[in-house]
């Protein structure tokens, strides 16, 4: 055996999933270690009502204690769906504003180093006004919460309906548009950008999206990637997340994904489906990632 191939077995893959709070935010680690992660997604609350959530102190130190005792620091939340810091509905973008400050707050307690959100919807408004609105609102959120440690990092979309964020290009507009750069940064969507028309289902395609990606946003600014297969073909705009290896992505491209020396430090987060055939996909999801890995 060479160096360079026991180097890389020593290595270690950053492997994590989205995982369930339900009984306590605690209880997310303790999955996520028996999982053999070393990373995690959860939501900070429920993610489907506008309804806030406070912390109490028990609950942080509880969550602090397991965080110390699984040894799991790359964590990222993930925002609320009912967010959308583009609407035309001059209450919802309140409303969201208020929400992503209460996400940002709840991460800052948490000691969570990143908070994922999907930049919004223009809803037939265009994408320049869109854009304007968000960049706005990120901009006031922050300036609102001067210390806040986490950083907020914006999906890939996929591009359904009137989404932004589904170009590089368009995520590029917004990151410019921050003020503060160290507050923001990219989280990539494998079947996101796939839906969105960007190929990675070989190894040919896949470097040629990543060099449009690092052109365009820097790989530099990613800091969380979502590994899912893609139920629908590539530029489809239909966000179906697959199981890694049964979609249209296909083994070939999470091989070059999980094997792409420039990603190694970057947590790789499954939002695949919980199931299939009534058998808990995540440990098999997580087999099949790293049975990719060493190959
Ligand atoms: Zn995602």
């Amino acid at each position: 055996m060479n160096i360079a191939s026991s180097d890389k077995q020593s290595g270690e893959l950053i492997l994590g999933a989205h995982l369930s709070i339900s009984g306590g935010l605690y209880k997310a680690l303790e999955e996520a270690e028996s999982l053999g992660c070393k990373a995690l997604q959860i939501f900070t609350k429920n993610a489907s009502t506008w309804r806030e959530k406070t912390l109490s102190r028990e609950e942080i130190g509880i969550f602090e204690e397991a965080r110390k005792k699984t040894g799991i620091r790359s964590i990222a939340a993930h925002s609320a769906y009912l967010i959308n810091l583009a609407a035309k509905d001059p209450d919802i973008r309140k409303k969201s504003r208020a929400a992503l400050k209460q996400e940002l707050v709840r991460c800052g307690q948490l000691g969570l180093p990143w908070l994922v959100l999907h930049a919004g919807f223009h809803m037939g408004e265009g994408e320049k006004t869109g854009i304007k609105r968000i960049v706005g609102t990120i901009n006031h959120v922050f300036k609102q919460l001067p210390e806040n440690p986490t950083r907020l990092l914006l999906e890939t979309t996929a591009g359904q309906g009137t989404s932004l964020g589904s170009s590089f290009k368009q995520l590029a507009e917004m990151m410019h548009g921050i003020s503060n750069k160290n507050r923001v940064g990219i989280c990539m969507d494998t079947c996101h950008i796939f839906a969105a028309g960007y190929d990675i289902s070989s190894r040919q395609s896949y470097m040629e999206t990543m060099k449009e990606f690092d052109m365009i946003l820097g790989i530099n600014n990613l800091y969380v990637i979502h590994v899912n297969d893609a139920l629908k073909q590539c530029g489809s705009r239909v966000d179906r997340h697959a199981h890694i290896g049964e979609g249209m992505i296909g083994s070939r491209g999470f091989s070059s994904l999980v094997n792409d020396p420039r990603l190694s430090k970057i947590p790789k987060i499954l939002e695949t489906p919980k199931k299939k055939d009534g058998k808990n996909m995540d440990p098999e999801n997580i087999a099949r990632l790293r049975a990719l890995y060493l190959t």
